[in-house]
């Protein structure tokens, strides 16, 4: 049942068809023995199907998790992230896939991407479910994305607010006030 206060703007039905076609994406371009790092909390929904789907599409990566934080007004951003649970696999000559929720200002990302490089990554490409791809601060664009989204705060499939509506099995906005900046 959907919450009253939310207006789904990608359906379930809608997100499996296109993680299905994604994956595919993915499968064609990357070196199918890649280690996958999923950025927590919010990719955990987007990565436990995207994996399945590149399962099926062929590839047999490894995954791990990286754990990062933003501090900042609770629904936007701030140049400082945090590492709070470190990747443990080795990195060093790996072909990385970064694999986010949203690609906004581009700072998590980057951060992210730079990071995974310095320890000596091979290559870092990155795959995010939404992009809000006028909201760039920082120059980065992503490898693979699932949808474009448009400027709104979204809620669901992992993605919350406040900690609350992560286990919704679609995206939604939550009222329809454009964000401000
Ligand atoms: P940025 O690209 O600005 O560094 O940050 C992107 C991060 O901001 C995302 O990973 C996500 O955690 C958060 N974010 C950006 N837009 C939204 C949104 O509309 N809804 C939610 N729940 N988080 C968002
Ligand atoms: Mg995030």
């Amino acid at each position: 049942m959907t919450p009253s206060d939310v207006k789904v703007l990608f359906s379930a039905e809608e997100i499996a068809a296109r993680v299905h076609v994604l994956a595919r994406e993915i499968a064609a371009a990357v070196d199918h023995n890649c280690l996958l790092v999923a950025i927590l909390k919010g990719s955990f929904v987007f990565s436990a199907d995207l994996i399945r789907e590149l399962h099926d599409a062929g590839m047999r990566p490894q995954i791990d998790f990286l754990t990062l934080s933003s501090y900042g007004e609770a629904t936007q951003s701030s140049g400082h992230i945090e590492v709070v649970h470190d990747v443990t696999d080795r990195v060093r000559a790996r072909a990385v896939i970064l694999i986010d929720d949203i690609l906004e200002s581009g700072r998590t990302l980057a951060y992210a991407k730079t990071m995974l490089l310095d320890r000596g990554a091979e290559a870092v490409r990155v795959c995010v479910f939404l992009d809000k791809r006028h909201k760039r601060k920082v120059p980065i664009e992503a490898d693979f994305v699932g949808f474009e989204c448009p400027d709104k705060f979204v809620v669901g499939y992992g993605l919350d607010h406040a900690h609350y509506y992560r286990e919704l099995p679609y995206v939604g906005v939550i009222g329809d006030q454009p964000r401000a900046d």
